[in-house]
């Protein structure tokens, strides 16, 4: 098979890759190695910043997630059941965040690259990427036990984070960073009407919590739970009251219902500084992971690719290789930015040492601070709403 750019994983990143070269006349196939189904019903993020979805509006993906998305303009922090909100709009100009599942955005992205003729071959595992320091690489996939090959001009590895693309490249041109959080998430789906209108972030002494949601009938929450717990410790009863605990402030009712998805995730932020060889390019959770707690992993992906998308429409329509060449640090500004941030967004709210601890009145302090000063409040705004710029 031939083709200009060859797109290994049909997540958020490769997807809306896809559909940015296609508006740009240019020939790409994506292999994925999951069934379409699969990848449909795969939970995962829900938070889109307002970036992800203006570009979605201006791929025409978004009909969807209009009708179905929940815009919210503020979130609230909770510390020791003190709870305050921060006011995206009022703080950053009127930018907010709109709350729609991973894969309902992979559904719609799906659909649209289907009906655009963009070539998807599922169930392909991309097995070898060679010859990408020449300008003919190859991709080597596999589909019902045969081997089959693509030539392309671009390998782009949208692979997640176990994919095969950050292993092609050679050791030696990258800085890995790593680093492993002593806790993880228990995360819910349940079928509860949301218990509040905005995401709520609870710092408490049992430890954190976060109620989200997905729609008018369904609700995502998260409780912080050891890195060797398992869901069997936790019985649908022992989470309900769990959450009452930790995210009860003055007035608050939650609502419970049953519970349909129960998963333990790790938390980790993962990251190198080289994101490109040769005519291999990566983007997305392929070259970086950041714990959730700042909503950015999905968004940081699709960010990846308008600077992927942009420096590929260069090379082709205006022969020019610059944007190419400054992919990895066009990219890295905004993801050492994001690695910040859900960092900071961490150790802000997980419990990490004894209540009344040093640590513990540090986190209080910074509470406090962002309760009182307007700066501190637009500056944790502007970060949650994603920065406009960069
Ligand atoms: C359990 C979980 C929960 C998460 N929760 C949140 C959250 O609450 N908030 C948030 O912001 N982010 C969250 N994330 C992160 C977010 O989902 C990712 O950042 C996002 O999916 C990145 O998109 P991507 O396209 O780069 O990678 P992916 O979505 O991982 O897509 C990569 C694709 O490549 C395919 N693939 C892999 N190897 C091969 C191969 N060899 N050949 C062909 N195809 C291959 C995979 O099947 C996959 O479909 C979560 C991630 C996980 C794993």
């Amino acid at each position: 098979m031939k083709t200009q750019v060859g797109i290994i994983g049909a997540g958020p990143a490769g997807l809306s890759l896809a559909l940015l070269l296609q508006r740009a006349g240019i020939d790409c196939i994506m292999l994925e190695s999951r069934s379409r189904e699969y990848v449909e019903s795969r939970v995962r993020a829900g938070l889109l910043e307002q970036n992800t979805v203006d570009l979605f509006n201006e791929l025409q993906v978004a009909d969807r997630l209009h009708k179905e998305g929940l815009q919210h303009h503020g979130v609230y922090f909770n510390f020791d059941g003190e709870s305050i909100r921060i006011p995206f709009d009022e703080l950053t100009g009127g930018r907010c965040i709109t709350i729609y599942g991973q894969q309902e955005v992979v559904k719609d992205l799906i659909k649209a690259n289907s009906d655009r003729g963009v070539k998807i071959i599922f169930e392909a595992t991309a097995a070898k990427i060679e010859d990408f320091e020449t300008t003919a690489p190859k991709i080597y996939f596999k589909q019902n036990g045969e081997e089959h090959i693509v030539e392309c001009d671009f390998v782009a590895g949208c692979d997640g984070y176990h994919g095969i693309a950050r292993k092609a490249l050679p050791a030696k041109c990258y800085n890995e960073f790593k680093k492993e959080y002593p806790f993880s998430w228990l995360g819910i789906l349940a079928n509860a009407a949301p218990s509040t209108d905005e995401l709520i972030y609870a710092f408490h002494e049992r430890g954190f919590a976060l109620h989200s949601l997905r729609s008018e009938k369904v609700s995502r929450l998260y409780l912080q739970v050891d890195n060797d717990d398992t869901t069997d410790n936790w019985s649908d009863k022992k989470i309900w009251e769990e959450l009452s605990i930790r995210l009860s402030s003055k007035g608050f009712m939650l609502h419970t219902g049953e519970i349909f998805e129960k998963a333990i995730t790790p938390m980790r932020s993962f990251m190198i500084d080289n994101m490109q060889y040769g005519r291999l390019f990566l983007a997305g959770d392929a070259a970086h992971i950041v714990p959730p707690t700042g909503g950015k992993g999905l968004n940081l992906a699709v960010a990846d690719i308008k600077w992927l998308s942009s420096a590929i429409i260069d090379f082709y329509n205006n022969n020019k290789e610059e944007k190419l060449k400054n992919y990895s640090a066009d990219c890295l500004r905004r993801i050492w930015r994001a690695q910040d941030f859900s960092n900071f967004m961490t150790y802000l709210f997980h419990k990490q040492a004894a209540h009344d601890s040093f640590e513990y009145h540090l986190q209080k302090a910074r509470f406090e601070y962002i309760q009182s000063s307007k700066a501190q409040a637009t500056t944790i705004a502007e970060n949650y709403v994603g920065l406009k710029d960069i």
